[in-house]
């Protein structure tokens, strides 16, 4: 089994959460005793969150690379950027390391496309739906075509991920609000939607959901597995 880097803490919340489901997808394919291989580095997301603010990526960029190198060197076979935003960053910190980086978008789209949906929305920080560098990989990557809410909804979006899980808060009101956003989505005609944070799920489950709801976080665990799995060729 190839071990998982994981780089993570941003936020924590979502980070405990991959944990979890890479070493349950391990035990479910294995079976017995089975988990995970994993080397973890985790940053302070209080700094970053302010760098992002500020809009000093250079900056997120240094800190993050400098995380990725750490983990290339404690043994990781690939790594995982537990976070749909920084993969703004992706560029960067992949051609700092040699290991594989499976990247979250892809992971996604490759599901969405299986299911043979084309039309999706996309809830997410509030960079990731409105920059390019995550709509545009899945459109020129997988031929999708994404819609975002509109620009008091995408206010509302960020803010309750800011303010309210990635510090662990889950709230019945912004469960309501993120509900509504996503049946506003099937009316622009969505088919799907992408939950395009780490740690939408801990809000709103794909059971509840008016549209078909693709986890990132657990796509991209799923996805990680099945490379740690892969036989050697
Ligand atoms: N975990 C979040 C994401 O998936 C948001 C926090 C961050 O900006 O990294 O985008």
């Amino acid at each position: 089994m190839k071990t998982i880097g994981l780089l993570g803490g941003m936020s924590w919340q979502s980070t405990s959460q991959y944990y979890q489901l890479l070493n349950q997808e391990v035990a479910a394919r294995l079976g017995g005793l089975h988990s995970a291989a994993i080397v973890m580095v985790s940053v302070d997301f209080a700094p970053i969150e302010k760098l992002m603010r500020a809009g000093d990526w250079p900056a997120c960029s240094e800190l993050l690379v400098a995380a990725a190198t750490r983990l290339a060197e404690a043994g990781a076979d690939l790594l995982l950027l537990c976070t749909n935003t920084m993969h703004k960053l992706a560029p960067e910190i992949e051609a700092a390391v040699d290991i594989p980086f499976l990247h979250i978008a892809d992971a996604t789209g490759e599901k969405i496309t299986a299911a043979g949906m084309q039309r999706v929305g996309l809830l997410g920080t509030r960079f990731t739906m409105e920059e390019d560098f995550y709509r545009e990989r899945l459109g020129q990557r997988f031929g999708l075509s994404v819609t975002i809410p509109d620009k008091a909804e995408r206010q509302l979006v960020d803010r309750v991920i800011f303010a309210e899980l990635c510090r662990g808060e889950v709230s019945t009101a912004s469960r309501i609000e993120y509900l509504r956003i996503i049946a506003a989505l099937a009316d622009q005609g969505a088919e799907a939607v992408i939950a395009g944070c780490t740690e939408i799920t801990m809000l709103v489950s794909p059971e509840e959901s008016p549209l078909p709801l693709f986890d990132t976080t657990r796509l991209h665990a799923e996805r990680a597995v099945d490379f740690a799995l892969a036989p050697e060729i």
